[in-house]
């Protein structure tokens, strides 16, 4: 084992192999907010990558219903389980500032990962990370309990009650999920052929379909089961972050070879998605950039957190969390700052509105942005979910968004632009 840093944790801890970092890392940030649910995203990559003989249950990407939906079924809760097994109420955050530089950016977890923890049935010695291989019947029913919400029984009268901020006392929503291109990733670490492994140019982790023997370690050690078997190969699969769009070899979209946005991402109907590449340091830090939309949103406005954290892979996928549901259960899922995330998003200061406005407006791959300032349109009195009052100011400013040469590909307003249509036009389409 060695030690390697993971800033989403705030410490080091135990990897089976050397830190190494890619030049650029593929990163994404979901609006959980703004999914309505469509599974446009799902087909989009359904009709792209896995419609063929023995792919029939995969699903790279899928869109589940928090909190009893999940693909497969009960994956996280299976995971925690075992972690709190082996670790029994130790699995805490410590929100206090660490002794040990660098300073976390949300809390520093005290408990332990999927490399450190240790589990009395998994101790043979070619088991490196704790994880489990579900069952054929729990890779079955990916969209189990669509849209089934919790919460204490409907009383008479109570009806309209049990959805007011901050939050709601029934409550569902949608978890979208694709694999996360771990900057530790779970299935790299497991895997006993070296068959995995994690692109220097943009950090996509990929299977060696030639060096797969089908062992299934990752499938057992992704703690987001997004590694999965295929039965008429016997070699596993996984997400391949749509390579040839990221590498601009899809010709028939960026026909000037800029990076582009995957298949799930450019389909979103919801305009929930915002994908893109983070520079990567010497020393495996992000490279401070204000001016990429990721970097700001993730480790500026901090509204975007990671998918459970605490399992240590250090994940590139960052979701701002829904407004309405319960924070105990959101802070087990993306880490202690949620509250933080929630209370910034409720009332986005003028940057952060703009921002907002590049979810999905472009397929080319956003590398900078710049804000050009309008007019005030208007302003709104917010109450914070943390029960203090503020005056939201709104301004009509414009966002524009550069690829990685600096051409620009989208300028878009804070207010949406609505067109007239002319007289001779009113009945056609
Ligand atoms: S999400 Fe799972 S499959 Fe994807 S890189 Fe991380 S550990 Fe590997
Ligand atoms: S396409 Fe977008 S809005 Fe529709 S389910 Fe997928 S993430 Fe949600």
């Amino acid at each position: 084992m060695s030690r390697v840093y993971n800033w989403q944790l705030g410490r080091e801890m135990e990897y089976p192999h050397e830190e190494a970092h890619p030049r650029w890392q593929f990163a994404f940030v979901f609006n959980i907010n703004r999914c309505i649910g469509c599974q446009t995203c799902t087909m989009a990559c359904k009709s792209t990558w896995t419609f063929s003989q023995g792919q029939e249950h995969m699903w790279w990407n899928n869109v589940e219903t928090k909190p009893y939906g999940g693909y497969p079924h009960h994956w996280d809760m299976k995971i925690l389980r075992l972690l709190e097994d082996a670790n029994p109420g130790n699995q805490v955050w410590n929100v206090e500032p660490a002794v040990d530089a660098p300073a976390p950016v949300h809390g520093r977890f005290d408990g332990q990962t999927i490399f450190e923890a240790k589990h009395p049935l998994l101790d043979a010695p070619q088991s490196r990370v704790l994880g489990y291989l579900p069952t054929d019947e729990e890779w079955q029913a990916p969209n189990i309990y669509e849209d089934t919400g919790t919460g204490p029984a409907w009383q008479p009268g109570e009806y309209g009650k049990t959805a007011s901020l901050p939050e709601h006392s029934v409550w569902f929503f949608y978890l979208q999920r694709i694999c996360n291109h771990c900057t530790y990733p779970g299935c790299l670490a497991a895997c006993p052929r070296n068959a995995i492994y994690k692109r220097p140019e943009d950090g996509v982790v990929l299977i060696d379909q030639k060096r797969c023997r089908g062992y299934r370690k990752c499938v057992e050690a992704c703690p987001y089961k997004k590694s999965m078997y295929r039965p008429t190969t016997r070699v596993s699969e996984k997400c391949i972050a749509c390579y040839p769009r990221l590498e601009g070899r899809d010709q028939e979209i960026t026909p000037d070879g800029q990076p582009t946005e995957t298949r799930c991402m450019s389909a979103c109907v919801g305009k929930i998605r915002l994908q893109g590449l983070v520079e990567i340091g010497d020393d495996g830090a992000w490279v401070e950039n204000r001016s990429n939309p990721l970097y700001y949103l993730i480790r500026e406005a901090k509204v975007a957190l990671p998918l459970y954290p605490q399992f240590g892979t250090e994940p590139n996928g960052y979701y701002i969390p829904p407004r309405w549901v319960p924070r105990r259960y959101l802070e087990q899922m993306f880490g202690p700052g949620v509250e933080e995330a929630i209370e910034r998003y409720a009332a986005p200061d003028r940057e952060l509105l703009a921002v907002l406005q590049l979810f999905r407006a472009t397929r080319p791959i956003i590398f900078r942005y710049e804000i050009q300032e309008g007019e005030k349109v208007g302003e709104r009195e917010v109450t914070l979910p943390s029960g203090n009052t503020t005056t939201q100011e709104i301004f009509n400013d414009t966002v524009i968004g550069y690829d990685r040469t600096g051409n620009e590909v989208v300028r878009t307003t804070v207010e949406e632009p609505t067109f007239e249509r002319p007289r001779q036009h009113l009945n056609s389409i």
